[in-house]
């Protein structure tokens, strides 16, 4: 195998390096101890945004448990020095030097710790936002687990984090190719490969054939995993696929989700690209790895979406 057609080898939001420490979610011994330790560092979440600075490099503004705000607090791990973290939902304070940022501006820019916490952060807050009632019977659910589970006091029903697959392939030609589209809510420019949810009682390689044949009428083979990566706007895991195109089938988009799909060689890319014509995804995603690898190198200069 090599490393044209192996694992996608950096993922912009794969990268978390703390212990989760699961087994402690339940120790009201350990949290409690943990919880007063002034070593402990929270991170607090808004609208999925937290705290960041720049200085000298993107990072993370956490505070300690003495000055963090009211709230649940939920048990993100535990680095490599016994030092543990939390997030809690709350309005985000001022602090100097420091910035409200999100996925979407800083995910791609932090180190591997804080892109891991701040992805962990916001999965979990777009999750308890959206899930506070008990679906069997309606009742309000109350947090457990330090966050990772909800629980309904009337029936006792735990009720877990909820994370949507999507599929994302590169399709490539018997020319190598690839498909890049247009979305139907996209800019003129904005091009980007196909994706699309699993449904039940689906595969992952049968929901990324049927997504290709759906979105642009063409079949396709020798389907592959390459990575995946959380993607918790609000709650997908995105994962990553190659596929082939069987045979010389004309393109045939669905102008329900498609509004233009073409093949494009690396020339061809490139051209558009350099020509201010198209605008590709930018380095959080991983369409921007599998075009980037396919590409043989970083695409030339230009806005990313
Ligand atoms: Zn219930």
């Amino acid at each position: 195998m090599t490393a044209k057609d192996g694992p996608l080898e950096w993922l912009a939001l794969a990268r978390g390096t703390l212990d989760r420490a699961a087994l402690n979610r339940r120790d009201d011994r350990w949290l409690a101890r943990a919880s007063a330790d002034p070593r402990t560092r929270v991170l607090i979440v808004q609208d999925g945004r937290a705290l960041v600075t720049y200085e000298p490099a993107p990072a993370l503004v956490f505070v300690p448990p003495g000055r963090a705000p009211d709230g649940d607090r939920w048990l993100l791990g535990v680095d490599g020095d016994g030092t543990a973290y939390f997030g809690v939902a709350a309005p985000l304070p001022a602090v100097e030097g420091a910035e409200p940022a999100g996925l979407r501006r800083v995910g791609a820019l932090l180190g591997d710790r804080d892109s891991g916490l701040l992805t962990h952060v916001v999965a979990l807050e777009h999750w308890h936002a959206g899930h506070r009632f008990c679906p069997r019977c309606g009742t309000p659910t109350e947090v457990a687990s330090a966050g990772h589970v909800r629980v309904c006091p009337a029936d006792g029903s735990q009720h877990f984090p909820r994370v949507d697959p999507a599929v994302i392939m590169l399709v490539t030609d018997a020319s190598d190719r690839i498909l890049l589209a247009r979305g139907p809510q996209w800019p003129a420019d904005r091009r980007s490969i196909l994706a699309g949810f699993v449904e039940p009682g689906e595969s992952l390689e049968q929901a990324v054939a049927r997504e290709v044949d759906e979105e642009v009428g063409l079949p396709v083979r020798d389907v592959r995993y390459v990575g995946s990566q959380p993607w918790p706007l609000p709650r997908s895991l995105m994962l990553g696929f190659t596929a082939k195109a069987d045979g010389d089938v004309p393109l045939r988009p669905d102008p329900e989700e498609i509004l233009d799909a073409a093949w494009y060689g690396r020339e061809e890319l490139r051209a558009a690209i350099d020509a201010g014509d198209l605008v590709a995804p930018g380095p959080l995603s991983i369409a921007a790895q599998l075009i980037k690898r396919w590409y043989g190198g970083s695409l030339p200069d230009m806005p990313h979406f």
